[in-house]
């Protein structure tokens, strides 16, 4: 079978740079059922995320929280890759992609089987306590939620893509928090808030593995937060070459060497069936 134009473009791009770096978002996980924030505009879908500071320092803003999130997470925990998420696999093994870098925290990724990953956002599956450090499971969690605070079941919602939920109508005043199993303290799910940092050394880990790169691969996400676009900003300021298969706009559309406007996991299926092994 032909390949499409912009596959074959693709293709010739991937031979010439066969060493990748891969950056995905949102776009690549909503064939999971994990709904994206923004629209093909680039645009908020639903209402604004959560911001760090208010998490961190309103009790009201945790317990909306936990009651969406539990409404939400088992969406993310049943959640299982699509094919875009087996197309990258196929491309890892095929010694293509050297690492992936994904702003999902949904680890649907290493789901696939995907080796060499570095989540970005942090992973939803862990809560971090914000007092000892301790790293806790979110599934323990989603227990001790449903042991104490069994109106949540009641509760109407739709689903987020960080694994909230809306809630319509629900009073929180009753809602009682997780806290550390070993301290007390403070927890909060292993993952970056809006307006959080990401970890310097993981910033930086990523650097050292883009550097080592032929060309940058960016798949399904709009590059709106800087934790993502410095990575796109650091290649074009080294002549380093920026693809990308994303259906809507992205920030960095200017810097991009070769766009394909399509879905992704199409796209990617027929790039891996098409290119020999390097083994
Ligand atoms: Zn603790």
């Amino acid at each position: 079978m032909a390949l499409d134009a912009s596959v074959q473009q693709l293709r010739n791009f991937v031979l010439d740079h066969p060493r990748l770096m891969v950056m995905t978002g949102a776009g690549i996980s909503q064939k999971s059922g994990i709904p994206t924030y923004r629209d093909g505009a680039g645009t908020w879908t639903s209402s604004q995320p959560i911001q760090h500071r208010e998490f961190m320092h309103d009790a009201t803003v945790r317990k909306r929280y936990w009651a969406r999130s539990y409404k939400g997470w088992p969406n993310v925990a049943s959640a299982r890759p699509n094919l875009a998420h087996f197309a990258l696999r196929h491309l890892e093994e095929l010694e293509y992609v050297q690492f992936l870098v994904t702003q999902n925290i949904d680890r649907l990724h290493q789901k696939a089987g995907q080796q060499e990953v570095i989540d970005l956002h942090g992973r939803l599956d862990q809560v971090v306590c914000m007092d000892c450090g301790e790293i806790g499971s979110r599934e323990d969690v989603q227990k001790w939620l449903e042991a104490h605070n069994s109106y949540l079941d009641n509760l109407r919602v739709t689903q987020r893509p960080d694994g909230d939920a809306e809630i319509e109508g629900a009073a929180l005043k009753e809602m009682r928090l997780p806290s550390c199993t070993y301290c007390s303290g403070l927890i909060k799910p292993n993952v970056v808030f809006y307006g959080g940092l990401v970890e310097k050394k993981i910033i930086s880990r990523v650097f050292d593995q883009l550097s080592k790169c032929d060309a940058l691969l960016v798949v399904g996400s709009s590059l709106m937060v800087y934790s993502s676009y410095r990575y796109c900003k650091f290649a074009h300021d080294h002549a380093m070459p920026i693809l990308c298969v994303n259906e809507g706009i992205t920030r960095a559309d200017e810097l991009f060497s070769l766009k394909v406007k399509a879905d992704c996991a199409v796209t990617l299926e027929q790039l891996a069936d098409s290119l020999p092994s390097r083994r």
